[in-house]
């Protein structure tokens, strides 16, 4: 098989809110690329794997035709693309395997302020203005209810100004958008965050190596970022509590201390972040010198 084949593309967002984040995780994975200002594709370096910088509608569609081999984009965009295929084809059109830890927003209905729709059961008979036509739906098809959606391919937000409908279902993460827009958020109908597609096919296995080291170095840059490395020096009387305060950790390296009999130094690794409430626990059971490091690298 020649290189070119067994080079992995993954698709990510050419530009907009999930394009640094993305290329953050591909170079912590250690992808190293040159990229040109206006490049459609910007070549590994370092490892067979190439990123394809494409608009983030048109993801899900490059990984179902298995154009590339993965996929970072928001669950809103890939929930959606996924019910459009899904009537088309009966077939799941990629599948979601990990969610990231970042994109955070989330799909809701928003009312106009003053208006008498106050929840979803209020929309029957109404117009619902949406980018997320199929989404909608589902959803209305599921709470039994009969709604006329409206679609929007962006600016929802004035389509109730407009008198094109009587409500909408959009995008919100902090909700300023809305407030500026005199409209009142309601029920979430889907919590969003970036998340990696791979293909429905099966993948060759001249590329199968590439894309496990590069899911496991995923793994290893989401666990490093909540991680901490902490060292303390503890009574020895007081370990079983001092491991107990401490937030999703492992056992704990338990070391001596020269000259001590009745202290030793204990290492960990916690897998959660360490706020300064857990120090103060710790200090409370008996533990001195407390330091707290970031990790750089796991692998497990
Ligand atoms: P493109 O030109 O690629 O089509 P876009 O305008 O559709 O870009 P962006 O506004 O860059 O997309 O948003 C990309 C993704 O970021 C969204 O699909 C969503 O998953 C996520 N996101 C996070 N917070 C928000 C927010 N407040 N509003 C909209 N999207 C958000
Ligand atoms: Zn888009």
């Amino acid at each position: 098989m020649s290189d070119k084949t067994a080079r992995i593309k993954v698709a990510i967002q050419k530009s907009g809110r999930l394009t640094e984040q993305s290329l953050d995780l591909l170079q912590r994975c250690g992808l190293k690329y040159t990229k040109g200002p206006d490049q459609l594709i910007a070549f590994g370096e370092n490892m067979p794997v190439d990123v394809l910088l494409v608009r983030d509608d048109d993801i899900p569609g490059l990984v179902r035709d298995d154009v590339c081999d993965l996929g970072i984009a928001g669950l809103n965009i890939v929930e959606e693309k996924r019910l459009h295929f899904l009537e088309q084809e009966p077939a799941e059109p990629f599948r979601i395997i990990r969610a990231l830890d970042y994109g955070q927003c989330r799909l809701a209905f928003a009312y106009p302020d003053g208006s008498p729709l106050r929840t979803v059961a209020d929309l029957a008979g109404r117009r619902i203005a949406t980018s997320y036509p199929s989404i909608v739906r589902d959803y209305l098809r599921r709470q039994n209810l009969s709604a006329t959606v409206v679609e929007f391919s962006g600016a929802v937000e004035i389509a109730p100004s407009l008198g094109r409908a009587d409500a909408i279902c959009d995008l919100v993460s902090t909700g300023a958008t809305l407030v500026a827009n005199k409209l009142r958020e309601g029920e979430t109908i889907l919590e969003s965050r970036a998340v990696i597609l791979q293909t429905p096919v099966e993948v060759p296995p001249e590329k199968a190596d590439w894309i496990n080291r590069l899911l496991q170095r995923v793994e290893g840059v989401m666990q490093v970022r909540e991680s901490k490395y902490i060292m303390m020096h503890a009574p020895k009387a007081a370990l079983a509590k001092i491991a107990a305060l401490l937030p999703g950790s492992e056992a704990p390296t338990v070391l001596p201390l020269d000259g001590r009999d009745d202290l030793v130094a204990v290492h960990v690794v916690c897998r959660e972040n360490v706020f300064w409430e857990t120090l103060e626990s710790l200090k409370a059971a008996g533990a001195t010198s407390l330091l707290v490091l970031p990790v750089e690298k796991m692998l497990a």
